[in-house]
This record gives structure tokens, sequence and C-alpha cells, in this order.
């Protein structure tokens, strides 16, 4: 059966991440409620724009989180990031970084140097995914996963890629460890591709399409930078290529707990809330130089 759309969003109205991230967040929001794409909590797009070059790389400084992980994808444009475990990497152009906050750590995310004096296209994805209850306070956690670490699975007749970054799609795997059952894939694809996905009805299932548009169930037109909410009903998608595209598709089994989230914090009660916000107070997330 398949799985129809339950709405087609553009991008809201952008707001800054420090001075370095310009971002549309599709979810939560009053379309996406706080846990109707669980267990994935955020989406925070920086479409495609250009920097110029800047001396001083622009960024976010220092600041904690709690309580679930944050994937950042790197499309266009390189990211540097320090925490205060004492990690650091950058997250180069196809390359990805899946970072479990857990029971908290300070950290900070940049462009890159070298990018940031020459300038140039920026494209990046963050997604904040929840934790369960259970895996709330785990020890912080940094997975850097490069490009050529991804699974990838061609598809028949040249017509595409899927890069599996979570989960599994037919017998190829995702590099990444998940706390919960969920799938996170780059779908790259080739102009008059078709393509049949098939996730469990009651897996909140979204979709957005970094490059290129598409068509999906033969029926709704899908355009650059436009984000698909998936009914809790049937299994199978389809997808055709109108041109060249490169989509990023989410499908996770929810986390059917409480919610109490504020601002770096996603926890399960307002008490776990004020409880982050003391510990923070306590040096409890370490340190990290501005
Ligand atoms: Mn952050």
């Amino acid at each position: 059966m398949i799985k129809q759309i339950e709405k087609i969003l553009s991008p809201p109205p952008p707001h800054w991440v420090g001075d370095g991230f310009k971002v549309h967040t599709f979810f939560p929001s009053l379309e996406i409620g706080l846990k109707r794409m669980s267990p994935f909590f955020l989406l925070d797009y920086n479409l495609k724009i250009h920097f110029p070059p800047s001396k001083t790389p622009r960024g976010v400084g220092v600041h904690p989180h709690r309580g679930f992980e944050t994937v950042t994808i790197a499309y266009k444009g390189k990211v540097a990031h320090h925490d205060s475990f004492g990690n650091k990497g950058v997250i180069e152009e196809g390359d990805i970084q899946w970072m479990t906050a857990g029971s908290g750590i300070l950290h900070k995310e940049y462009h890159e140097q070298e990018f940031s004096e020459k300038g140039g296209d920026f494209h990046v994805v963050q997604l904040w995914v929840n934790l369960p209850a259970r895996d709330k306070m785990t020890s912080p956690k940094y997975q850097g996963i490069k490009n050529s670490r991804m699974g990838k699975h061609p598809l028949p007749d040249n017509m595409g890629e899927i890069e599996v970054l979570a989960g599994q799609f037919h017998e190829t795997k995702g590099p990444a460890f998940t706390h919960t059952p969920m799938e996170l894939y780059n779908v790259r694809l080739k102009k008059d591709a078709v393509l049949k996905l098939d996730f469990p009805e009651n897996f909140n299932t979204g979709l957005l399409v970094v490059e290129g548009k598409v068509t999906i169930n033969k029926s709704s037109p899908v355009a650059t930078n436009q984000f698909v909410l998936f009914k809790n009903l049937g299994t199978e998608i389809s997808i055709i290529a109108e041109e060249d595209c490169l989509l990023l598709v989410l499908s996770g089994e929810p986390i059917n707990e409480p919610v109490s989230a504020y601002g770096p914090f996603v926890m399960n009660t307002e008490e776990e809330i004020q409880q982050a916000f003391q510990d923070l107070q306590d040096g409890k997330f370490g340190f990290l130089e501005d």
C-alpha cells in the first residue's frame, strides 16, 4: 500500500545560528509538532547560499547540549567542530558528523578556516536525533563519518546511488551507530530514475529535496528545498527524478515518551531541564575555550 503524503512544506523563514548558519527549521514547528517526526526532533536546513571570504571564521560559539544527538551533514562547504571532551574535526563535503551529546557536552561549530578564507557555497543540514530516556545520560560520543565509509548501494542501469548513513537499504548497511531503529539516506538519482522505498507504517518518515526535483507517488511534484512529510499509513513510496537530484530521506521508529525541550536540552521532564541548567552551572559539561 502506498504511503501517502501528509504535507509538502517550502522552507519557513530563516534565522541565523551564530553568524555562520542561516537555517530554515522545518521541525519542530507549527506545521510539524514536537513529536511528529520522532525520533528526529529537529531539522535545520541551511539551503545553498554563498559566503564571501572572511578572515575570521563564521559560526556559533561555545554552547551546551544534553539528551540527544546532533547529526551534521555537509553538502557544500566545510564545518569545523570542537567539544569539551577534546574531540575536534572537520566535516568535509559529503561527510557527516554524528555527535551524541548524551549526559552533556559543550561545543562550538565554525566554518573551517580555509573555506572561510576562500568563501564559497555552503549547504548544510543539522538534524537532532532524540535519545530514549534510558540513553539520555549516556557518555558523550563522536562519530565522524567520511563519505567513503558510507554504505553505497548502486541503482540498476547506472541511475544513481543510495548512500546509507544509518540503517539499511536492501543488503547495504550504514556506518552510524544509533540508539533506536532508524533509516537515514542520501539518495542520488539521475534524471528519469525511478526508485521505490519501503518503510514500516509506524515509522515517522520525511524527505528533503536537497537538489533537483521529483515526483512522489506518481502524482505530487516536489521542488528543490521542499520537505515532504508522509502519513503513518501504507509503506511504499515511489520517486521519479525529474532532473538529477539529491534527496535526504529519514525514517525512524517513534520514541513514545514525553518530551520536555528547552533551547539546547531535550529531556523527558521539566525537572530534568532544570537539572541540566544546574549541572551546566556546576561545570559538569566540562570546559571549552571560546
Ligand atoms: Mn550545537
